[in-house]
């Protein structure tokens, strides 16, 4: 097969481990830097081309699309949706997924269990949307973090107060949220390929810290998994529509409640932490269902 990875560098870990894992796999596989591809859209025959020509015969790709270029990211792969190319995450799935408030509503419609989260627009009424969550302490994110910026925990409602008006004040969107305090600063994402949870990891924040992330000086191991949240793992990525997924998961006082779904995670502490060949088992996922023209949605939707 001919795999096209949409990614900004072949020096990323994921892109790495994506393409060895191709070539072990008897197949051929390019990087294809979605920031770099330019398009055709009201041609009747839809193609993508990149560096000068375009870009032809390719049975599969991977999209491995950044948060901060979704909007031209998910573009690039529709164009490729259209002209009949399997992707293994399709650009209506990543979108809902990247969509925080709307991937929330969307997981609670399917009664999957969720931290107590209030949306706002630059509130005026910050004390009723404190209660809303229940009081605090509650953590307050700014919708347009990563990796844990713009993720801050208040304890008292004062400190609350204090933050939301600051984000009000940047017009920034944000959402307020239930502390789970018996998380103890541990997270757990969940890796699915397909219908199963392929390896886990348990993050541990470092001393002082609630937040869990890699980045921000936290540890991982590899973790089992009670049969309730691999399932919630497992639905939460199917709700969203993706077919490869890392679901950020607390383990909360009232079950697992789900933090985040991500469409690109991260090969590289999964790997680390559990020993196994993500990449590969992605492969393998592709081998068993890229099929021209299968793309459920074709990019519309
Ligand atoms: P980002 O997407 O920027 O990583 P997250 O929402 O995943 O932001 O939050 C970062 C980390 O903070 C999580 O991995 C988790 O460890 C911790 N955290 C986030 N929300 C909560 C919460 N409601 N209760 C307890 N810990 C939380």
């Amino acid at each position: 097969m001919k795999i096209g990875i949409l990614s900004t560098s072949k020096n990323l870990y994921s892109t790495r481990r994506l393409v060895e894992a191709i070539g072990q796999r008897g197949h051929e596989g390019q990087v294809i830097n979605h920031k770099r591809c330019y398009m055709n859209i009201a041609s009747h025959k839809p193609s993508v081309h990149y560096n000068g020509q375009a870009l032809t015969g390719f049975d599969a790709i991977i999209p491995r699309i950044g948060a901060s270029v979704t909007f031209y990211g998910t573009a690039v792969v529709r164009q490729f949706e259209m002209m009949g190319v399997y992707s293994v995450n399709e650009s209506v799935a990543i979108t809902r997924s990247r969509d925080k408030l709307r991937a929330f509503q969307l997981l609670s419609r399917k009664g999957i269990g969720l931290p107590v989260t209030g949306f706002a627009n630059a509130p005026g009424d910050t004390d009723d949307l404190l209660n809303l969550v229940e009081g605090t302490p509650v953590v307050i994110k700014l919708l347009e973090g990563t990796q844990g910026v713009g993720v801050v925990l208040a304890e008292t409602r004062k400190a609350a107060e204090s933050v939301i008006e600051a984000f009000r004040g940047l017009s920034a969107n944000f959402l307020v949220q239930e502390f789970i305090k018996e998380a103890g600063g541990s997270d757990i994402r969940c890796l699915v390929i397909g219908e199963k949870v392929v390896a886990a990891m348990k993050r541990q924040a470092k001393e002082g810290e609630f937040r869990s992330n890699l980045h921000r000086g936290g540890t991982a191991e590899l973790v089992k998994l009670t049969p309730e949240e691999r399932s919630t793992a497992v639905r939460a990525a199917r709700i969203m529509g993706l077919n490869v997924a890392g679901v950020d998961l607390l383990r909360s006082n009232h079950g697992p409640v789900v933090l985040e779904v991500n469409s690109s995670p991260g090969l590289e502490g999964i790997e680390a932490a559990t020993g196994k060949d993500v990449a590969s088992t992605i492969i393998e996922f592709i081998e068993k269902n890229a099929k021209h023209g299968k793309t459920r949605t074709r990019g519309s939707g």
